[in-house]
Formats: C-alpha cells, structure tokens, sequence
C-alpha cells in the first residue's frame, strides 16, 4: 500500500455527519483551518435521522442562515399524535413553544449536509475529502497527534493536526482505535424502516400508530410515509423468515388507509433494519482526541434526537475550542470541558429514552396495552397544558446550545455573525 507524506492541519474531523459538517463549519468561520474527511461519496443514505427541531433551527437563526435553511423542501409537524384503538391522543404540542420555531422539521439529512457542507465550502479554511476513510489514530507518546486515511485509489496517508475529532458515528473507527472506553445500555427494541407513497386523501401529517405488541410511526415526507416499524430486539431473522407478506398484513391491519399501496414493498431490500443502540463513553476525549455526536453517544430513536444531539454536540465543541485552536493555546482541559458540557443532556434524554423503552415499550410490544389507551396518554388529554411538556424535552432538550464561537474577519457577512 502506498504511504504518502503527512500533511498538517489545525483540526482533522473524520466523518461528515451532522456532528462532523456542523463543527467544520463553526470552526472555518472562527478561522481554524479544518479537513473533514468523508468515507463515502456523498451523503445520499436513506433512512437517517431527518428530525430538525427548534433548538437546531435556533441555531441557524443564530447564524443567520435558517431562512435558507427552511427555503430547502421539508414538512413541518406541530403537534404530534398517536393513534391507538381507544381514538386519537395528542403527544407533544410544539404550539406550546416559546419563540419562533414551534415546530420539528422534516428535512432529507442529505439536503441538510449538503445545506452545512455548501456554507462551509465558501470558507477559506475548511476542506472537505469525500470518499476518504479515517483508519485509526496517530499517536505520539500517549498523544493523538492526528491519522492515517485512505482515499479512494487506496493510498493510506497520514494527518498531523493539533485536534483530531471522532465525528464517525456509532460505529467510530477512531474512538476503537484511540481504545475509549463505552458504557452500553440495553435496549429491548429494533426498527424496520420502509417508505410507501403518501396519497392526497391520507391523514394530514406525521403521527403514530399504537396498539398491542405494535408501534409505527408514519413520517410526512410529501410524496411518502417514512415508516419506522417497532420489533422487539434481535426480532428482525424471525420477521424476515415469516415473509414480507406478514409484515404488509401487519402495516395494513394497523393503517388500513396504507391497505392499497403495501404491495409496494416489493422485497426485503426496500426494508431497513435498524439496530437499536444506546451507549456512551465514559471519556470523550484523550490529549489530542474528542469524540462527539454518535461517536461519543449512540441515541435510541425515540423522541428523534440523534441529528440535534450531534448539532448541538458541534456547537458546544466549537464555542469551547475555537479560541485555544486559533491562538494555538489548545489543552486536555478544554476537551474535558465539551464532555463537561454535554453530559448532563446526554445522560438526562437517554434516561428518559432508557424509561420510555423499559416502562412503556417493553410492555407494548408484549401485548400489554389498557383498552382506554395508556394513562399518560389519557392525562394529557384531560390537561392539555402537559402536552407541552415532551414538546419542550424534545423540540428544546437540556441545556441548549447557542452560537458563541467567533466569526473570523472575511467569513461571509450575516445578519448575526
Ligand atoms: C436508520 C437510522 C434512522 C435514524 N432515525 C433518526 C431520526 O428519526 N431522528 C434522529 O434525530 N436521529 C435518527 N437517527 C440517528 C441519527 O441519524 C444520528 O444520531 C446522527 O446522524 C448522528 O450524527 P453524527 O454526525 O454523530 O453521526 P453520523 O450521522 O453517523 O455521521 C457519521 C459520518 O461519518 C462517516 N464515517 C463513518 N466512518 C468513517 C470513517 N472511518 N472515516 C470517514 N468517515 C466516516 C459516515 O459515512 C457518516 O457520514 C437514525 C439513525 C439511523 C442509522
């Protein structure tokens, strides 16, 4: 294998998710010159967290960029709804929201990345190498000094930068050769992901579909439903040697409005599997290292977080790094501070994701469901006012980032910068 020669940087972040575009982009603007390193060739992959809530969407607003952000195509959800066999419940009311985002938008994570990636580019210190895999870290007397990648063609070479972040998602090649350590929860659920057309005469927008051993959820995405469909963990074999013809009976017992179009999914290959994984390192960093987003914490789906985690993992990053990355000032200490930082949101909504999943869907999905619908449901239809609740947990989260890293002289001007 051919070896070139190491370049330098200031900071390498390898993976260009959420996590990874948002802090190359924060970090650009402050003046740092970045390299984020991508392993495939674009960011078309479907079924991904599309979820932007209002705090993200704040953030653009901070940044002056979320009119055009929200210009790209997405459907906006205000409330949402569950349906079970007891009728129809309200489950979060963004309404209730302060502010100007009392909404979760629903936007392609490609269109987002391609939105953060675009911005970035128009950055003289950001670069972006796409079908570029970071393969491990390089390390110098117990220091991550940077890391070897390969490119497309198969060369391997090597970074040298002052930061080095593991922005690679839940399956972090850097956090597994930098040997963190991760703390994993049980989870007793996986997901099947589909899409089926979305027709005119269809229900008005994303909600959920409840009922004994059974949760769907049915996202709006204009021309479809993205559906993500509960199993219970490791059920997905068992599924799969039932038939497709069990799961389109199942979707259409559940949604009969869907009972026309089930036969659209054709084979197994227009399913996903999604394992769910809740976990977390009990260190995010090391001299020279830090890990945000999925790298440092796998999320479960509920509540859609994922995407806004990773967000506001980038920001909390680049508001407590910009400043000793540019003065050249960088210590361990400003790496524990982004852990200090983040940890409470992240421990406190895998929690309640942890809670929702032992108290709620385990029950579920053992046939375990009250004939009048589940009480929380049934109490926050008697007071409305709590509806407000999970809508402010999941549309604000713990402790909301804002954007505090500086805008370096010459970053394209913006009403906020
Ligand atoms: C099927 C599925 C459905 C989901 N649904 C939701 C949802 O509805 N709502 C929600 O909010 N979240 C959801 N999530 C989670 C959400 O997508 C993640 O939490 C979020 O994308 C995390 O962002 P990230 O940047 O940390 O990691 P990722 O999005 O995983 O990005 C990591 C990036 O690094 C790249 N990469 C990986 N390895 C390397 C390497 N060695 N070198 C270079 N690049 C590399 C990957 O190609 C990827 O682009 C879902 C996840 C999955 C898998």
């Amino acid at each position: 294998m051919e070896q070139s020669q190491a370049s330098r940087v200031t900071c390498c972040i390898a993976g260009c998710g959420p996590a990874g575009a948002m802090l190359g982009l924060l970090l650009a603007r402050a003046g740092v010159d970045v390299l984020v390193l991508e392993k495939h060739g674009d960011f078309l992959r479907d079924f991904r967290g599309d979820t932007l809530h209002p705090s993200t969407l704040r953030l653009f607003d901070e940044l002056g960029l979320a009119d055009e952000l929200l210009d790209l195509p997405h459907q906006e959800a205000t409330v949402l709804g569950v349906t079970t066999d007891a009728g129809e419940f309200t489950l979060a009311d963004f309404r209730r929201l302060p502010g100007r985002y009392r909404f979760l938008a629903f936007m392609p994570q490609w269109d987002f990345l391609d939105f953060v990636v675009g911005q970035a580019r128009r950055l003289p210190s950001f670069e972006l190498r796409m079908e570029a895999e970071a393969l491990g870290v390089l390390e110098e007397a117990g220091r991550v000094t940077g890391l070897t990648w390969r490119d497309r063609a198969g060369a391997v070479h090597q970074v040298r930068a002052r930061l080095t972040v593991a922005a690679d998602g839940r399956d972090s090649e850097l956090r597994r050769s930098a040997r963190l350590p991760r703390r994993e929860f049980g989870v007793p659920v996986d997901v099947l992901w589909f899409r089926l057309p979305r027709r005119p005469t269809d229900a008005p927008q994303s909600f959920g579909r409840l009922a004994a051993r059974h949760l769907l959820v049915l996202i709006d995405r204009g021309a479809y439903w993205q559906i993500a469909y509960l199993i219970p963990k490791d059920a997905a074999d068992e599924l799969h040697r039932a038939g497709l013809g069990r799961l389109r009976a199942s979707v259409a017992e559940l949604v009969p409005f869907l009972a026309d179009r089930v036969g659209e999914l054709g084979s197994w290959d227009d399913v996903r599997t999604l394992r769910v994984q809740v976990d977390r390192l009990r260190r995010w960093f090391r001299p020279g290292l830090l890990c945000i987003g999925d790298a440092a914490h796998a999320m479960s789906p509920i509540g859609g977080v994922g995407i806004n985690l990773a967000v506001h993992d980038a920001v909390a990053a680049a508001n407590l790094l910009a400043r000793p990355l540019r003065d050249g000032t960088l210590a361990t200490r400003h790496l524990a501070r982004v852990q200090l930082r983040r940890l409470l949101p992240t421990v406190v909504i895998q929690l309640g994701q942890r809670t929702i999943q032992d108290r709620f869907l385990s029950p579920l999905l053992a046939g375990r469901v009250p004939a009048k619908g589940p009480l929380v449901l049934r109490v926050m239809r008697r007071f409305p006012v709590l509806q407000g609740v999970p809508a402010r947990l999941v549309g604000l989260g713990v402790l909301p980032e804002h954007v505090r890293s500086p805008a370096a002289e010459g970053a394209p001007a913006r009403p906020y910068l």
